[in-house]
């Protein structure tokens, strides 16, 4: 039985630390545009030289690339996948449905990781991270001991990413509801949205999801 779903949601939402737990605990293969793209570009075929040409023009790349690189993906089979950041749009939805078809593959469900937007830029923009060890910290919920001081390894290089602030998330987050929000009313349309609390904590999400996926 394989299991295919797509993780909907903002930045900073908390898909990739999900993602990473679907694979961890059932052996899906995610699928991330941008590692399939970089992976494609040192890959040396001819989907990928087509790949470098046009990030090399500094252009974007286009959905029937996408489409082309994930039915690669899809043709090495396995337990399923995780869709994640993939499709953003309604026509890259509608590409998605067809090769699924194209392939008798089935979507289970979309999770739409839900977060109030207040709550989420508190979430990024106290973010900051060790620049030794990886350690995540947060200004409210999870502080360092010793202010500056990193608590795993002892390290003062504690820093900020320089998009995890207030204007850059604004954008990210315009663009999201611009162009992604659509897709929550499509794949509710077609029977397949599965809300859960992407603002609880990690184990809880969790439990939503595999609540979510109940049976499959
Ligand atoms: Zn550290």
């Amino acid at each position: 039985m394989t299991i295919n779903i797509i993780l909907l949601g903002p930045p900073g939402a908390g898909k990739g630390t999900q993602a990473r737990k679907l694979e961890e605990e059932r052996g899906l293969v995610q699928l991330s545009t941008g590692d399939m793209l970089r992976a494609a570009r040192s890959s040396g075929t001819e989907m990928g030289r087509r790949v470098a040409e046009v990030m090399d023009r500094g252009e974007l790349v286009t959905d029937e690339i996408v489409i082309g690189l994930i039915r690669e993906k899809l043709a090495e089979g396995g337990n399923g996948f995780i869709f994640d950041g993939f499709p953003r749009t309604l026509a890259q939805a509608d590409a998605l449905g067809a090769l699924l078809d194209e392939t008798g593959m089935t979507l289970d469900a979309v999770i739409e990781m839900q977060v109030d937007d207040a709550a989420l830029v508190r979430r990024i923009t106290g973010r900051f991270t060790c620049g030794n060890c990886g350690e995540v910290y947060h200004d409210e919920t999870k502080p360092t001991a010793k202010p500056g001081v990193c608590d795993a390894c002892g390290s003062t290089d504690l820093g900020r990413r320089a998009d995890d602030n207030e204007d850059s998330l604004k954008t990210r987050l315009l663009e999201y509801y611009k162009k992604t929000s659509p897709l929550i009313g499509y794949y509710y349309a077609k029977g397949k949205l599965a809300p859960v609390d992407g603002l609880a904590a990690m184990d809880e999400v969790g439990a939503q999801i595999a609540a979510a996926l109940n049976g499959k």
